[in-house]
């Protein structure tokens, strides 16, 4: 029986992109060595790097104003690298949307000013304030968001016009659906959760935005040096970046952003449909702000909650507890995630309802 992996990150990768990598894992392109064995400058891995990039920015209909970048340390590292570059000393604005958005805010804070322009904390982050409340600040350094709010099952469903140079942390709803990269001068995403394994952070940086960069930022926290060699100052976390690779080229196959679109709202459509239908489950999140990524819901109590995930897990549904810091439930149904897990999902659900409603 199929296991559905719920799971926010790291989360389900296609299942053809992991036969493929395990076929290339002990003899890549016939060469007689593993993908892990291979020289990152070698004649075998340079074209991975690049074919990952050119698939990002084919994808995402990137513009050569953009480079395409791939850094370690995670999102988490971008909080403060972000701010390293591109602050100093100056006032940054960050929309307070999530216990992301706060972490990203606090690094942000040791390199400069920060302006809360928005923030939903009070309301446990159950929804995206509307952007005519915003208080931003004029000339600022440049405006932080949070696309989709892993945690609290919120997602933008329009982005802010701003002034000033537009960042999102896109890590959960990258390449979930289609819009403007034109907006942003930067978007940031730790792979693990659409695109891959943990140990990348993909950067998307638009070349004037990287000019602006401080001096005084070491060599590999200065967007400029990965930039000027192609990812490659050092060596890249090159299994990543190859299953990257791998994933992107599967999205182009089935017809690329538009298309996952497509199937992402029709799996969200459904299971919010039911939760929407039952007395039992209740999602706390703001209807027009839900995420199509992260479903949270509730049962009626915590033991049941405890219950729920303990007996999906017995049914092959499995990580479906909330984060540790809002408890209930979550259901993570990224790219990856086929409309067969949902379906599986809810007839689980009806179940659990009829035997503990
Ligand atoms: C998971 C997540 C992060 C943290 O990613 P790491 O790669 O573990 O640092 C940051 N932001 C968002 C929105 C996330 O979902």
């Amino acid at each position: 029986m199929a296991v559905y992996n719920f799971s926010a990150g790291p989360a389900m990768l296609p299942v053809e992109v992991m036969k493929q990598a395990q076929e290339e894992f002990c003899n890549y392109g016939n060469s007689g060595c593993g993908i892990l064995e291979l020289s990152h400058r070698g004649k075998l891995f340079e074209p991975v790097i690049r074919r990952a990039e050119a698939n990002v920015k084919e994808l995402l209909g990137l513009s050569d104003d953009y480079a395409v970048l791939f850094v370690q340390g995670g999102a988490s590292m971008q909080f403060a690298m972000l701010a390293m570059n591109f602050l100093n000393g100056g006032t940054a604005d960050y929309a307070d949307t999530g216990v992301w958005s706060a972490k990203a805010a606090k690094e942000a804070a040791r390199f400069g000013k920060v302006n809360l322009v928005c923030s939903s904390k009070e309301s446990k982050y159950n929804h995206i304030p509307a952007f005519d409340t915003w208080k931003t600040t004029e000339g600022a350094a440049y405006l932080h968001i949070t696309s989709n709010n892993t945690v609290a099952g919120t997602q933008y469903q329009a982005f802010p016009e701003t002034k000033v140079p537009m960042i999102a942390d896109m890590s959960s709803d990258i390449m979930s659906r289609v819009f403007d990269p034109n907006k942003f001068a930067m978007i940031y995403a730790g792979a693990q959760k659409n695109l891959g394994p943990s140990g990348v952070a993909l950067v998307i940086l638009r070349k004037d935005l990287a000019e602006r960069a401080t001096a005084a930022v070491p060599t590999m926290l200065n967007y400029n040096t990965y930039i000027a060699d192609g990812s490659m100052f050092n060596t890249p976390p090159t299994f990543a970046i190859y299953i990257l690779a791998l994933v992107t080229d599967y999205f182009k196959k089935l017809g690329g952003i538009a298309a996952i679109e497509k199937i992402n709202n029709a799996k969200a459509a459904k299971l919010y449909g039911f939760l929407d239908s039952s007395d039992f489950y209740k999602t706390p999140v703001v209807k027009e702000d839900r995420s199509r990524m992260n479903v949270v819901f509730r049962t009626p109590s915590e033991e049941l909650d405890a219950l729920f995930v303990k007996k999906a897990a017995e049914e092959n549904l499995t990580s479906l507890k909330g984060h540790r810091l809002v408890g209930g439930c979550r259901a993570s149904i990224y790219n990856a995630m086929p409309m067969a897990g949902v379906d599986a999902l809810i007839d689980f659900m009806k179940d659990f309802e009829r035997a503990n409603g």
